[in-house]
């Protein structure tokens, strides 16, 4: 009989939107006239912009004809979807063609990239964040078990909470491999260039790599906040960017994202040499992966049209002014809220520090709003609770009053 990969049975059943999608399903079977709002959802709502729709319909067109059909395209993604990423995401960064991999969504890039790394390295990841980090390090066997306070063994975690202004502390003891997300998920709060430049110097001085997770960096509404962490030239010697079009464009169900990753950046091998991480990037990617849709990446290519940022600065201008509408209304009710400035996601204290999941089901009962308990991200998100701004305004809106007028606390 085949053994199985038995660190799949470390990990944590997928506990957390099943048990939100079971206590709502309950409500509404018991309570079929209550109007239940979502603000639980991570996913966008709105079409995909016009640009993309349009430069898609004329890719299909051109599968249609032998003259125009595209088979098989390079792996690492068409030179016309790189270069303008590298123009119009990297422009005088030093960022090169053979450095940007594209690829069907950050999703798979973060959770691919550590079968690059020996499974001996360490990890640290921030507390609460998507859990995609954690999980693909306790599949390939980076941890030991889950314990009783819901943390794996041996894994650095890093409190990113109200108490240190979402600003982690760098690790007592060096860890290899740093999971940082900015703008977060789930805390919607970012980092300012002087905070990264602080963990770039910390990776350079312990010689770690950063794995710099973006996704949401088209959210980013004030300045001192990088776009990219190659903002910090140093970053190029230790760090590899996750990027997606997902929640910059609307590509949730198109799928579309790469990962920068700089020739200078190297881990070192088994005899001691010093390694170029790229290459070894490159043959995982081309030996696994064979390309993102030709359609799909016209779309991308899309964005980057005048037209195309038009339509995606609006997208992000609706789901940004929910933000506002959210955070402002939480505030006024006397909640303690974070984010919603720089990222889609509100976070909140729930009051006199209920517990995440008691705050849940009081939401749902006294005004039919669902949200996403905080401590599903991680420890340090109990107490916590994250609410988004990918709903209908009108709907946002309704939720908010319901929480201003009729939550008794
Ligand atoms: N990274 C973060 C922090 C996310 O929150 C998400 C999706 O919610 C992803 C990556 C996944 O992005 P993609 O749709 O490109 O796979």
């Amino acid at each position: 009989m085949a053994n199985i990969n038995d660190n799949y049975l470390k990990l944590a059943g997928s506990y957390l939107f099943r048990e939100t999608a079971r206590r709502r399903a309950a409500f509404i079977e018991a309570h079929p006239e209550a109007d239940v709002i979502s603000l639980g959802i991570g996913d966008v709502t709105l079409p995909l912009p016009q640009a993309c729709i349009q430069a898609m319909h004329k890719a299909v067109d051109e599968m249609a004809s032998a003259d125009t059909f595209r088979g098989y395209g390079p792996e690492q993604g068409y030179s016309f979807l790189v270069d303008k990423i590298i123009e119009n995401n990297y422009k005088g960064l030093g960022i090169e063609s053979d450095e940007v991999f594209v690829s069907d969504g950050a999703k798979s890039d973060c959770g691919n990239i550590q079968e690059i790394f020996s499974t001996d390295n360490t990890i640290a990841i921030t507390d609460p964040v998507y859990p995609v980090y954690l999980d693909t390090n306790v599949m390939a066997g980076r941890t030991g078990t889950l314990q009783p306070d819901g943390r794996y063994q041996g894994v650095t975690y890093l409190a990113c909470n109200a108490e240190n202004n979402f600003c982690p502390e760098l690790p007592e003891k060096p860890v290899d491999l740093i999971y940082l997300c900015c703008p977060n998920n789930p805390t919607g709060t970012t980092l300012t260039r002087e905070q990264l430049k602080k963990w770039v110097d910390y990776a350079l001085e312990h010689d770690s790599i950063i794995l710099f997770d973006a996704a949401y960096n088209a959210y980013i509404t004030e300045e001192d906040v990088p776009r990219t962490i190659f903002e910090i030239p140093e970053a190029k010697n230790c760090a590899i960017e996750f990027r997606s079009f997902s929640k910059t464009a609307g590509f949730t169900g198109t799928r579309c994202g790469y990962i920068v990753l700089p020739k200078t950046v190297t881990g070192k091998a088994a005899d001691g040499s010093r390694q170029a991480l790229n290459p070894l990037w490159n043959r995982r990617h081309t030996t696994k992966f064979n390309g993102t849709a030709y359609i799909i990446q016209r779309g991308a290519e899309a964005i980057f049209t005048p037209e195309g940022k038009t339509q995606v600065k609006e997208m992000i201008g609706y789901y940004m002014e929910n933000a506002r509408i959210i955070r402002e209304g939480l505030t006024a009710a006397g909640v303690t809220a974070f984010g919603g400035i720089n990222a889609p996601y509100i976070w909140l204290k729930t009051p006199d520090s209920m517990p995440s999941w008691d705050f849940f089901d009081k939401l749902l009962n006294d005004v039919h709003i669902v949200g996403t308990p905080g401590a599903g991200f991680g420890p340090c998100g109990e107490g916590y609770f994250r609410l988004t701004s990918f709903g209908n305004r009108e709907k946002t809106i309704e939720a908010v009053d319901r929480i201003k007028n009729s939550l008794k606390f």
